[in-house]
């Protein structure tokens, strides 16, 4: 077994895993699949943005990009505009210099995009964002409309405060919910409807306060009750009110535990290890993944097929992503290897980043709709057929193993890796990786990775307006409220509610948060399972399965099968 050569963990590399390696003539990675994840998830910063100028109007704009980046940063419409050409930066290859030497200084110097925000309409505040219409502060936004203050929500409408959620309507403060309408403060529930206070329920309408309940109606804290019974005693509750939502999570809380779960989040599968997992087919350890098959070591992907290593990659309905390597936020592409932010109809790129609509390009950055280009460089069918295996040879001889400036005694060379950690232009806690790996301050710099010191908030640190008591009930609350400065319970910073907000809150009779947006999502992924999976047996057959319920968890886990044959 293989030793990583980041973490030194021990790692497997299965006959499946092989098949990969041999169709893209990638020698076994030499580092951990953790390791590779987190070197990819060092590239994503989704939350932090800035204020800033756009280096190509002067204009000011919002940015993932803090002031002081080695390249230029252009706002998003200007990115787009053809008043600029990514060819003008091309660089001629130097078969002296490894080959990642020769991106950076092309990363460096190329025009960079403020945020991603791909087809979208009036998504301003949205990185990451693809296909979407009217939302605000959803970062990993793809085909919604009317969403706020979301992460990696999809193909969803009216969805508030919304983690990891799929194919829904008019949920609030939802973690885990596929397919589901009119839900609040639910997690691990697919197919439910009418609902608050849900934890791992499935197809469940009318109910509240349930646990690990399947196919049911008019329950209450777990108690069956006539549809007249419950429709009285839900009458009687005012959900917009602190005070009935704070009594009704510690009832829940009580009961959570007892359940009996499956073995994973997700429905639909064969043949699959992992978590969060629905309509997917010959999958191992994937995580968050919706109408994948054949894909290994894959996280957050919508419709990819025969795919390694990929992570974090919505796609808009109808559309689909065929083998695809080592790439971080990709789109409906074909044939993509070790790329980067390139969403839209791209087809055989290798070490590409933020290109649209390419085909047949190598080390390119910021490129739109070119083909047969290295380096940012154009040239014939012919030479670009020439220079690819020339390339591809001196990255495999590149003995750096895929760090930029640390020599490791790596003998795979850097073809395979994915971008030298050294080449992100952020602050390791500026990224997800901060979420999956997290890393103190020493520790990341420890390890030669940048880190961003949060600036003192002025704003925050010289407010002398006055503290604003926030309404117990969301009917009384003024309109006013959204002119005012809100202090965050959690985090002592200062938070506004807009209008349209307001108005979802009154809609759904919801009371106000009392949190900021970044406190409310931080508590929002405690709640979810960790990406790790444990050997246990099946509560009732014993049956080995792999689970990222931990041993010492209460739930009761089961085996798919042994799930499937209870009825509650
Ligand atoms: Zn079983």
């Amino acid at each position: 077994m293989p030793a990583c050569t980041h973490c030194s963990a021990t790692f497997s590399i299965l006959p499946r895993e092989q098949e990969f390696y041999d169709t893209f003539q990638v020698t076994c990675p030499s580092e951990c699949p953790d390791c590779r994840r987190q070197r990819r998830l060092m590239f994503r910063n989704f939350f932090h943005l800035y204020h800033r100028t756009c280096d190509l109007t002067g204009k000011k704009i919002i940015s993932m990009y803090d002031k002081g980046t080695p390249f230029p940063v252009y706002g998003i419409q200007d990115w787009w505009s053809d008043r600029w050409d990514g060819l003008q930066y091309g660089l001629d290859p130097d078969f002296s210099r490894p080959f990642f030497e020769q991106m950076a200084v092309l990363h460096h110097t190329v025009p960079h995009i403020g945020f991603m925000n791909v087809n979208c309409e009036n998504c301003d505040y949205c990185n990451m964002s693809n296909g979407s219409r009217n939302c605000y502060l959803v970062f990993g936004n793809v085909g919604n409309e009317d969403c706020m203050y979301g992460h990696i929500v999809w193909q969803s409408k009216n969805c508030y405060d919304c983690l990891y959620t799929y194919r829904s309507e008019f949920c609030y403060e939802c973690i885990d919910c596929v397919q589901c309408h009119t839900l609040a403060f639910s997690r691990g529930c697919d197919n439910c409807t009418s609902s608050m206070f849900l934890v791992h329920c499935v197809g469940c309408s009318d109910c509240f306060g349930c646990v690990g309940l399947k196919n049911k109606r008019y329950h209450i804290f777990n108690e069956p009750h006539s549809q007249e019974d419950y429709r009285k005693k839900i009458a009687e509750l005012n959900t917009g009110d602190i005070r009935t939502v704070t009594h009704a999570k510690e009832r829940v809380q009580a009961l959570v535990g007892k359940e009996i779960v499956k073995h994973y989040h997700g429905f639909n599968c064969e043949n699959v290890t992992g978590d969060y997992l629905y309509n997917c087919k010959n999958i191992l350890e994937g995580y968050d993944l919706k109408n994948c098959e054949d894909c290994l070591y894959g996280a957050t992907l919508d419709s990819f097929t025969d795919s390694m290593d990929c992570n974090f990659c919505g796609i808009n309905v109808g559309k689909r992503a065929e083998l695809c390597y080592n790439c971080l936020t990709i789109g409906p592409n074909y044939r993509m290897f070790c790329c980067h932010a390139s969403q839209n109809d791209n087809a055989n790129l290798f070490y590409c980043d933020t290109c649209h609509g390419c085909q047949d390009c190598f080390g390119c950055v910021s490129l739109k709709k070119k083909r047969y280009c290295i380096l940012n460089k154009q040239y014939t069918k012919e030479d670009y057929e020439a220079l690819l295996p020339r390339i591809i040879e001196h990255m495999k001889n590149d003995k750096s193993g895929g760090a930029m400036n640390r020599t490791s005694e790596t003998s795979s060379g850097s073809w395979g890796h994915f971008f030298p950690r050294e080449l992100s232009p952020f602050g390791y806690n500026e990224t997800i990786a901060q979420v999956y790996f997290p890393h103190t301050k020493e520790q990341a710099l420890q390890s030669g990775w940048k880190w961003k010191e949060e600036q003192p908030d002025e704003l925050n640190q010289n407010y002398l307006g006055p503290e604003i008591a926030i309404p117990d009930d969301i009917r009384d609350a003024l309109d006013s409220i959204c002119n005012q400065i809100l202090r965050c319970e959690g985090s002592g910073k200062l938070f506004k509610i807009i209008p349209q907000e307001l108005k979802f809150y009154r809609t759904m009779n919801l009371p106000l948060p009392r949190k900021c947006f970044m406190q409310r999502q931080e508590e929002r992924f405690a709640f979810r399972n960790p990406r790790k999976l444990w050997k246990r047996n099946c509560a009732k057959c014993k049956k080995e399965i792999q689970t990222t319920y931990a041993p010492e968890r209460p739930e009761i886990v089961y085996c798919e099968e042994c799930y499937l044959a209870t009825v509650y």
